[in-house]
C-alpha cells in the first residue's frame, strides 16, 4: 500500500479542509476501523481503499483493509446477486445461496473481524455479519444501485443487513426499508493517486504511444469494466451516429476485476459490435494500468459514462477532475455528479448520447467551460477528503 500524508493535500482541497479533518482525527485516535470487501483490484470499491486506508492510517487511525476469498462458484453466485440487487432478472437457487453463506463462514474463521468499526463492502461479504464478535459495531457499506431490486434477492440479503449497526448508501434513493440507521456518503477519487495526478506532456506522450492512440482527431473515451449495466455496446452505437458527422475515435478501455466473471463475454459480444473500425479502439488493461487511464481521460475530448444502472461510477469525478465534460446514463450515482447543462449530460438513450456527444463537438468553448465547472465541483464534493471526514464523523458517532 502506498504512504499518503494528509498535508500532501494542501492547495488541492478546499480552504480550511485538513485543519477540520486533524481535529476530528484527533477524536478517533488508534480506533480500529477495519474494512472488508471481496477483491483487492478491480472496480471502484478496491480504487478507493487503495488510498482511504493509508490515509486513515496517516491521520492515527488503526486501520485495516481485509478481502474475503472465494471459488468461481462463489464469485458466480454473488455476480447473480449484485446483478439481481440491481435489478436484473436472475436465476438463484437455494444450492446458491447456501453456497454463498458456507463461503463467508469459511472467511469467517480466516479473518480477523475485530473493529471499534467494521465496514463490510457491498453484498459479497454481507454474511460474515452472522459470525461477527461480542466488541465492535458493523455497517454495511453499500455501493450499488439498489433503486429496482428484485424483491427476492433484496429479502434474502435484507436477512443479514437488518443485523448490522448502521448501513450506507451512495445516494438517497437506494435506501430501504430497514430497521437500523442509514447513511448518506458519497464515494470519492484521490487527486494524488497515480489515476489522478497530473502528468506531464513527456509522459502522456510516451503512456499515448505505447497505447497507440494518436491525437489527430477528438476523442470519445469511456473507461469501465465490460460490464452489461455500463452498456459499451450502446457507447458503440452512439459514436456510430456522430461518425456520420464528425471524424472522431471511440475508445472503449476496461479490464476484468477478479470478482467479476462476466467481463471475458462482454468483451467478446463488443469486439463483435466494434467490427474493424480503425478509429474504434477496444482496449484490455491490466489492474495496474493507473497512469493509463489517467492518460486516456486527459486525452479524451469528451467522456462518456453511457451506464443503464450504476452505483456511483467515479470514472464520472475521475474525468470531470481532468476538466472533461461528460455524458452520462442517468442512472445512479451519475445524477449526482453530472449536473445536466454544467458539467455535462445526462441522457436515457444511444440517440440522446448521440445528440449530446456532437452538439459539444460543435461547441469547443463549451467542452472547456463544462470541463472547469467539473472540476471544481469534484474539487468540492468527490475528493478523498471529504469521504474521510465522513467516515471519521461515523467512527466519532458510533464509538464514542
Ligand atoms: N478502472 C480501472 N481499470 C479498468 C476499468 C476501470 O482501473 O479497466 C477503474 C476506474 O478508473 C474507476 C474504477 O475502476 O476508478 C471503477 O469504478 P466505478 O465506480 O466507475 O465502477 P465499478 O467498476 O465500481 O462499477
Amino acid at each position: 500500500m502506498n504512504t499518503v500524508s494528509l498535508d500532501d493535500y494542501r492547495g488541492v482541497t478546499p480552504k480550511g479542509t485538513l485543519q477540520f479533518l486533524r481535529c476530528l482525527a484527533e477524536r478517533v485516535r488508534g480506533r480500529r476501523f477495519l474494512h472488508v470487501n471481496s477483491t483487492r483490484y478491480g472496480g471502484g470499491v478496491a480504487e478507493i481503499l487503495h488510498r482511504l486506508v493509508p490515509i486513515m492510517t496517516d491521520v492515527g487511525v488503526d486501520a485495516h483493509w481485509e478481502v474475503i476469498k472465494g471459488d468461481p462458484a462463489f464469485f458466480s453466485v454473488t455476480k447473480a446477486l449484485h446483478n439481481a440487487l440491481q435489478g436484473r432478472e436472475e436465476l438463484i437457487t437455494k444450492a446458491m445461496l447456501s453456497h454463498y453463506v458456507d463461503t463467508n463462514r469459511e472467511n469467517a474463521r480466516n479473518l480477523s473481524l475485530e473493529g471499534d468499526l467494521v465496514l463490510i463492502h457491498d453484498p459479497q461479504p454481507a454474511p460474515l455479519i452472522n459470525h461477527r464478535p461480542a466488541e465492535g459495531k458493523w455497517v454495511w457499506r453499500c455501493h450499488i444501485d439498489l433503486s429496482h431490486p428484485q424483491r427476492q434477492t433484496w429479502r434474502h440479503l435484507r436477512k443479514y443487513v437488518a443485523k448490522y449497526d448502521g448501513a450506507i448508501f451512495s445516494l438517497p434513493k437506494f435506501s430501504q426499508q430497514i430497521p437500523i440507521p442509514q447513511f448518506l456518503v458519497y464515494p470519492s477519487i484521490d487527486p494524488l493517486s497515480d489515476k489522478n495526478r497530473e502528468l506531464s506532456q513527456e509522459e502522456m506522450d510516451g503512456i499515448l504511444m505505447r497505447l497507440d492512440i494518436s491525437r489527430d482527431k477528438p476523442i470519445l473515451l469511456q473507461v469501465s469494466r465490460f460490464d452489461r449495466f455500463k452498456d459499451p455496446i450502446g457507447v458503440i452505437k452512439a459514436y456510430r451516429l456522430v461518425k456520420k458527422h464528425y471524424d472522431c475515435r471511440l475508445i472503449l478501455a476496461g479490464g476484468k476485476a477478479q470478482d467479476d466473471p462476466e467481463g471475458e463475454e462482454v468483451l467478446a459480444d463488443v469486439r463483435e459490435e466494434a467490427g474493424h473500425d480503425p478509429d474504434i479502439h477496444v482496449l484490455e488493461l491490466s489492474p495496474d494500468s493507473h497512469v493509463e487511464i489517467n492518460a486516456l481521460q486527459r486525452a479524451a475530448t469528451i467522456v462518456l459514462q453511457k451506464s443503464l444502472r450504476e452505483g456511483f461510477g467515479l470514472t464520472v469525478a475521475e474525468a470531470m477532475w481532468k476538466g472533461k465534460p461528460v455524458i452520462g446514463g442517468a442512472a445512479g450515482g451519475i445524477t449526482v455528479q453530472v449536473i445536466h447543462d454544467v458539467t455535462g449530460y445526462t441522457v436515457n438513450s444511444v440517440e440522446g448520447a448521440a445528440f449530446r456527444i456532437r452538439y459539444l463537438l460543435e461547441n469547443p468553448d463549451l467542452i472547456a467551460k463544462m470541463g472547469e465547472a467539473g472540476r471544481e465541483y469534484v474539487r468540492r464534493e468527490f475528493l478523498i477528503t471529504r469521504h474521510l471526514t465522513d467516515y471519521l464523523t461515523l467512527l466519532t458517532r458510533l464509538t464514542e
